[in-house]
């Protein structure tokens, strides 16, 4: 039948274009309802549609690129007004929000493609199984057009995933654990009142701000032993979120207001019954998608740098004699031996000398996220823009007083903002928080500079989440020169930094990828298998890579981040950022930022390994990272 239409388009428009014609009928085939649309509207809707490639097809590729970015790009900008109220701090938070939030206006989009046609349009002209690189740009356009429409996940299927994702998105937010309510093993362990943490979060950071703190110790290994709680389901669900509610740990009771103490129930694997909900959403979307299972889909379709690049470069990093040289070099920082929750250590640029102290308040300067929003320009001068541009950048971004820690979401089409949230406390933002809206301040310059001025809009923004977080990090480098503080000399310190980031959170990346092949291998476990898996898993990493700088007890850190919950398979962006991050970071060294990254963002969305050969002459390594880590560690004599 396909051959038939095939045969009577090269009548029509000529044997050069066999190749290109039969590549088309393949692929819209693949996006035809038969059933519904019958063998006969197959074949006159290709006849009618085909456009050869040259002048008319560059056409049609303008007119569908301006068709879809407006349609996709409108319901992107109302997904901003949905999540509002769960995101921005200044509102009210009304018990609306939970249904409000839920809604996921995109859901519809792929189904009707298909109905339309407009998949089928798609996929005739644009659609194509090469994976070479193109070499033009209207070449990379029509690559990246020819993605749309070749799935079609059931809107109620993906609607069942955004339920079941909210979900845990709550119940993850709600996860705080109020330490100053708790009697601990070790009875020289008290917080102070009003110590209310997030999981993992909050834990991980207030642990490590013990360092050096008077009695810090006995509190630093109480918290890790509650992580470990949190991982083997050892937590009382009654102490969740609820600062009335005390837990005596030792005595394994509680006792809620009003009442007397009565024995503990753990929480057992309530974590994972959250997951359980989101994995089966996952698992009825998966034949539905190009590559069957959410693994291929993330690295394949998503990433598009193979598992196996990643998890050799995830691997190179953790099996690397580094980790134990800087081990020591901390060790020495700290005065003890190392312990598990070291791996989160950070206080490298301080070298045990504390910041230079700055003569302003921080809070005082910036005050609102008003005064960060008017801080852009000034701030994107110091950093090499022309007044002018920095001008105009700052007018496409706006800032938010944010209900998490902070995050940038990218403008969705031409007349939308890119926005920045970060936490301003009631007195201003301070600097904790100031570093965290530098790092969003590099996400949105990006988000800024490869989109609305992109020569095709389906090219908008950077090969992946990753190349976005190179970019934050190489602002966040820059929060000391924005405050004003001198050059601290501490470059060498900074690199086993870098180092150490990336080190710490492969571990838990190459625990989530063992995951997920697990729970693809094991289709029917429960979330108490799920739980069991995950901490052997982690363990066994922990036993290979860690156990060596940090003893062999892991304490199942490699399991605690609350991203796994989310099913969404993210944590291997981090490293990969990492490693992208230092790539970019050495490259710009002796080059202006400014300069260097208005060219950058000007690639778009093209395959991350062509972003990295066209912009940096090389391809994705972590080598550079290694051998700057080692140059430092040389330096500083360990
Ligand atoms: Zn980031």
């Amino acid at each position: 039948m396909s051959k038939q239409t095939i045969k009577q388009l090269i009548a029509r428009h000529g044997s050069k274009h066999e190749k290109d014609i039969s590549r088309g009928v393949r692929m819209c085939e693949e996006v035809w309802d038969f059933e519904r649309e019958g063998r006969k509207g197959f074949r006159c809707f290709c006849l009618e549609q085909y456009v050869p490639p040259g002048r008319d097809r560059k056409q049609l590729l303008a007119r569908l690129d301006e068709f879809h970015h407006s349609l996709f790009g409108a319901l992107g900008g109302a997904l901003k007004v949905v999540r509002a109220g769960q995101d921005m701090a200044d509102r009210p938070s009304l018990a609306a929000e939970e249904v409000l939030g839920g809604f996921a206006p995109r859901s519809h989009l792929q189904a009707d493609y298909r109905r339309f046609h407009i998949s089928g349009l798609i996929q005739l002209n644009f659609g194509t199984e090469e994976t070479r690189a193109p070499r033009s740009r209207s070449g990379w356009a029509g690559r990246r057009l020819g993605r749309i429409g070749r799935e079609m996940i059931p809107a109620e299927l993906s609607q069942q995933y955004a339920e079941a994702s909210s979900e845990v998105d709550r119940f993850i937010s709600a996860y705080n654990l109020h330490l100053d309510r708790f009697r601990y093993p070790d009875s020289a362990v008290s917080f102070p009142r009003g110590t209310q943490l997030i999981c993992h979060w909050g834990l991980r950071d207030y642990m490590m701000s013990l360092n050096g703190a008077r009695n810090g110790l006995p509190r630093q290994r109480a918290i890790l032993d509650l992580m470990r709680r949190v991982v083997d389901g050892d937590v009382p669900a009654e102490v969740l979120d609820d600062p009335e509610v005390e837990w005596d740990i030792p005595g394994q009771r509680i006792r809620c207001p009003g009442e007397s103490w009565k024995p503990v129930r753990r929480q057992g694997a309530l974590r994972w019954s959250k997951f359980h909900k989101v994995w089966q959403a996952q698992r009825s979307i998966d034949p539905h998608t190009r590559h069957g299972n959410l693994i291929d889909q993330k690295f394949e379709e998503e990433r598009e740098i193979s598992e196996q690049k990643v998890v050799g470069m995830l691997t190179e990093i953790l099996a690397s004699p580094l980790a134990e040289r800087i081990g020591r070099y901390i060790g020495d920082e700290v005065e003890r031996d190392l312990e598990p929750f070291d791996i989160y250590y950070r206080d490298f640029e301080t070298d045990g000398l504390g910041r230079e102290v700055l003569n302003y308040g921080v809070e005082k300067r910036y005050p609102t996220a008003e005064a960060l929003n008017e801080a852009i320009t000034d701030i994107l001068v110091q950093l090499g823009w022309v007044e002018e541009r920095a001008r105009w950048i700052r007018s496409r971004i706006r800032v938010d007083n944010a209900r998490s820690a902070g995050h940038a979401w990218p403008p969705q089409h031409d007349h939308d903002l890119q926005l920045l949230r970060v936490r301003v406390g009631r007195g201003g933002c301070d600097e904790i928080n100031f570093e965290t809206f530098m790092h969003e301040l590099g996400h949105c310059v990006e988000g800024v500079l490869s989109r609305y001025e992109m020569d095709y809009k389906i090219l908008w923004g950077v090969p992946s989440t990753a190349f976005s977080e190179a970019f934050a990090f190489t602002f966040q480098d820059r929060t000391d020169q924005i405050l004003g503080r001198s050059e601290s000399g501490a470059a060498a310190p900074m690199m086993l930094k870098r180092f150490w980031e990336a080190f710490e959170i492969s571990g838990p990346a190459l625990t989530e990828i063992r995951f997920l092949h697990w729970l693809y291998d094991n289709p029917e476990a429960t979330a108490r298998q799920m739980m069991r898996a995950i901490r052997r898993i982690g363990d066994s990493l922990w036993d290979e890579f860690y156990a060596r700088v940090f003893g062999e007890n892991g304490h199942g850190l490699m399991s605690v981040y609350s991203h796994i919950l989310w099913g969404d398979f993210y944590l291997a962006e981090y490293p990969i950022g990492y490693i992208i991050g230092h790539q970019v970071r050495q490259y710009l060294r002796g080059r202006s930022l400014a300069q260097e990254m208005e060219t950058m963002c000007a690639q778009g969305d093209i395959f991350p390994e062509s972003w990295m050969r066209s912009v940096l002459g090389e391809p994705i390594s972590v080598r550079p990272l290694l051998e700057d880590t080692a140059l430092a560690l040389d330096q500083l004599g360990y």
